[in-house]
């Protein structure tokens, strides 16, 4: 088969949500996979509608994710314009050569498509017939996703506006045979302009291109489909919330689909090498943000170290947590023990604010959660506080100076974790207790545990 050639044909009219997203990657997957062409097109007909700022948004998205296209805005290709705002011309003379081969004709001022039903009849007969009704022959679609799907067009339609503009269905279709797509991945609520599509590919003469319609994204709650005004619905707030892009294009991928041996984080060349459309799932996905935030998290743990730290540093630096000078030491000792529990970096600030500052906040749920396990926290530490002062300060003499406190008290060595935790750090939770301390030093943490147990 000659090279894959797919698109990517967003409207600038709103902000870039996951569906969109979802679609743009199964597109790039599919052209990655099969060493084809992956074109961005963008779909700016609707002058009211369309804004700059949507179309920066989209554009900016899509880099975000890494999915780079091979034509398009900003990179040209022997195809464009790549705007349909900037294709008038093409679509006018597209128009002319239907109505030329007599498949398009004019009524009430606007353009329509003959359906190949009516084949041949002559021009005045044509006007006679009753252009609503027109039984064109059922087509058989052997979508890639979906299998086969039959689908019936029953009366004419418009191509061109009495506005002299040109509709959907028309640019879209012009689009796809100048651009040389060889498929059509899109959202399934597309699938209902397909037959439309096919008539105008068959229209001109031209093989239609192989469909694969992916499944609809339900929102995390309830029967609907994902819209942008769900929660966590626009792929910007995942940046302005510092998740990493690999991870949100990864959870992406699993939108629809899943790899073959069930891992679900991995590496982008593994899911190139794996994806294939004959494999994207007929039935709806649902959206859960916990999954994103977990595969965020895994994947977050799983960077080198050396990366993580240089993300840590900045997002703790941007925040005001730490100065750049001034706490550079601590920080490369903070870091290393920091990536292996925390979930997102946009929790890092709050997760090891208390290694930075003396102002310290401390987490009222954490607090909380103290007092509902009955304990006196408090008094936990004021056990653990000799032990622990007569203790060489590396983790196996702290662990054992917990283990000596417990012996001392008949409690459970780990009874002192969580108060201890909660003195020093103000948090339920964060990076494994002793490291936490061994960082610290021995004067800092003696001397937090001292104020808190006063
Ligand atoms: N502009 C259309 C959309 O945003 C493109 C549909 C297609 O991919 O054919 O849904």
């Amino acid at each position: 088969m000659s090279q894959v050639r797919v698109r990517f044909a967003p409207s600038p009219t709103g902000f870039f949500h996951i569906g969109s997203a979802r679609t743009a990657l199964f597109n790039w997957l599919y052209a990655r996979h099969t060493g084809g062409k992956f074109v961005l097109r963008i779909e700016d007909t609707d002058k009211e509608r369309n804004s700059e700022a949507f179309l920066n948004v989209i554009l900016e998205s899509m880099r975000w994710l890494g999915m780079d296209w091979d034509e398009g805005p900003g990179v040209g290709g022997d195809h464009g314009p790549y705007f349909q705002s900037q294709r008038t011309d093409l679509y006018r003379a597209k128009l002319r050569e239907l109505a030329e081969k007599g498949r398009a004709y004019e009524k009430d001022g606007a353009w329509w498509l003959r359906l190949e039903g009516a084949r041949s009849p002559a021009h005045d007969e044509h006007l006679k017939r009753d252009y609503e009704k027109v039984a064109s022959p059922p087509m058989v679609l052997d979508d890639l996703v979906r299998g086969r799907v039959e689908r019936a067009e029953d009366r004419d339609f418009v191509i061109f506006r009495s506005n002299g503009e040109p509709v959907f269905h028309f640019v879209n279709v012009v689009d796809d045979v100048e651009m040389r797509i060889t498929h059509v991945i899109r959202g399934e609520d597309h699938l209902s302009n397909t037959s439309k599509h096919v008539e105008l590919f068959r229209a001109f003469g031209v093989e239609p291109p192989r469909y694969a319609h992916i499944p609809l994204i339900l929102k995390s709650d309830g029967p609907g489909k994902m819209s942008k005004r769900d929660r966590g619905a626009l792929i910007e707030e995942y940046q302005r919330r510092r998740y990493l892009p690999e991870a949100v294009r990864n959870y992406l991928c699993l939108l629809g689909w899943t790899p073959a041996d069930g891992q679900e984080v991995l590496p982008i060349g593994e899911i190139i090498r794996q994806f294939d459309l004959k494999d994207v799932h007929q039935s709806n996905a649902r959206f859960d943000e916990r999954k994103m935030a977990h595969v965020n998290a895994l994947t977050l743990r799983g960077l080198p170290p050396q990366a993580f730290a240089a993300l840590a540093a900045t997002t703790l630096a941007e925040a005001g947590v730490t100065q750049a000078g001034r706490d550079d030491t601590l920080l490369a000792d903070v870091l290393p023990i920091a990536q292996e529990k925390v979930v997102s970096l946009e929790h890092l600030p709050e997760f090891l604010g208390f290694f930075f500052r003396e102002d310290f906040a401390r987490d009222p749920a954490a607090a909380a959660n103290l007092a509902k396990k009955g304990g006196d926290p408090v008094a936990r530490v004021k056990e653990a506080l000799p032990c622990l002062e007569s203790c060489e300060w590396t983790e196996p003499a702290l662990e054992a100076a917990f283990a000596a406190a417990g012996a001392a008290s008949g409690r459970k060595p780990t009874d002192y974790f969580a108060p201890v935790r909660f003195a020093v750090s103000g948090q339920g939770g964060g990076p494994h207790l002793l490291s936490v301390l061994r960082v610290f030093g021995r004067d800092r943490a003696l001397s937090r545990l001292r104020a808190y147990a006063s």
